[in-house]
């Protein structure tokens, strides 16, 4: 594979001619993005292990000059830290925190998981938003050790191999030369404090899974698909760590005969020739209940009646309108009495029957659904 390799000022974005500063920059703004702890795409791992070898022979002058005159060959016997542990933890001194990995096995706190629950709404749920109560599985602080993962009663002594400091200082051999660093001390990982045993309820995890009640604030107007974040209201982490947040993925179930458009709600009203012709005074359904209609005299197939003010909340004020599309029923029996009439009626209006030209309606009801 070495005749493959990348060249390493393309791999960490620096022209050849980069001061070691601008070097610096690149490759901890690289190792910031590939760390696998926190990139968790399938090829992080390998970019991360790529930029840490193009960093390891140009943050070396003696090993960049060998470089830049023979290649990839001046440099064979680069020594590439493998061991993920000093790795990081180099990093952790370099840097300072990147941000969340801990070392295998530590037993300091940690943060929380996300929790993922789906929350189903009624169109008016959506609509008006409010409090929804749910019953979910979360990572509580364990009740018999109330979060710490210490056995009942156990008494922590200060750690005798640091002294209560949590951590130790260590001699290293790597790329960057010798470094004395501090590492976590290994007999109380971190915690300053040595007991022995760990929580028999939750085996030193120090939480337990349990059923909850959430009380979920949604916000007027809600979509759905929305992904509500709620931070802090995840899992807690183990040893007592902070919770991580909760997401809430909203589902809308359809309305029988409303259908949201932006912040307007759309319905269709059925009325029969009579009513379009003459007008009529109708109720309507709301999202709260009723509303009067007024439909003018002749009104046609199609037409959009607007209630205003009670569509869906706007999250900053104000409310969408109703639009309520009319169509127009023509019976399909008639008594005799009412083809009487409709006849004396075709005969006032001297109609000629004859085809329509096609779309009107159709046109006009594909406009207003789609927009
Ligand atoms: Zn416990
Ligand atoms: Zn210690």
């Amino acid at each position: 594979m070495r005749h493959a390799k990348r060249d390493y000022y393309e791999i960490l974005g620096v022209p050849r001619n980069a001061s070691q500063e601008e070097i610096k920059r690149a490759f901890r703004r690289l190792a910031r993005q590939y760390h696998p702890d926190v990139n968790k795409s399938p090829d992080a791992e390998e970019k991360f292990k790529e930029i840490n070898e193009a960093y390891a022979v140009l943050s070396d002058p003696e090993k960049r000059a060998r470089y830049d005159r023979f290649g990839h060959a001046g440099v064979d016997d680069v020594q590439i830290p493998q061991d993920w542990a000093d790795l990081f933890q180099i990093f952790a001194d370099l840097f300072g925190d990147l941000g969340g990995w801990e070392r295998a096995g530590s037993r300091r706190p940690t943060r929380g998981r996300t929790l993922n629950v789906t929350l189903t709404l009624s169109f008016e749920e959506a609509a008006f938003g409010g409090t929804k109560e749910i019953h979910v599985e979360r990572y509580e602080p364990c009740s018999t050790c109330h979060g710490t993962g210490l056995p009942p009663g156990a008494r922590p002594q200060v750690c005798r191999t640091c002294g209560g400091r949590g951590v130790v200082r260590q001699a290293h051999h790597t790329w960057l030369g010798t470094l004395v660093q501090e590492v976590v001390c290994p007999t109380c990982r971190g915690q300053g404090v040595e007991v022995s045993g760990v929580c028999p309820a939750c085996r030193g995890s120090g939480r337990e899974l349990r059923q909850v009640a959430l009380h979920i604030p949604i916000p007027p107007g809600v979509e759905d698909g929305t992904r509500l974040v709620i931070r802090g209201e995840g899992h807690v982490g183990e040893r007592g760590g902070p919770r991580g947040d909760l997401a809430v993925h909203i589902r809308v179930r359809p309305h029988p005969y409303f259908h949201r458009q932006g912040d307007d709600v759309l319905m269709e009203l059925k009325i029969n020739v009579a009513q379009a012709a003459l007008g009529a005074e109708v109720e309507v359904p709301t999202l709260e209940g009723t509303a009067r209609l007024s439909i003018p005299p002749g009104t046609q197939p199609g037409q959009v009646l607007r209630i205003k003010g009670q569509g869906i909340p706007r999250p900053k004020g104000g409310r969408g309108d109703q639009l309520v599309i009319i169509q127009v029923e023509i019976p399909k029996r008639l008594s005799a009495e009412q083809r009487r009439l409709f006849e004396e009626l075709a005969r006032t209006l001297n109609t000629q029957v004859q085809p329509q030209t096609k779309g009107g309606l159709f046109e006009r009801l594909r406009e207003w659904l789609s927009g």
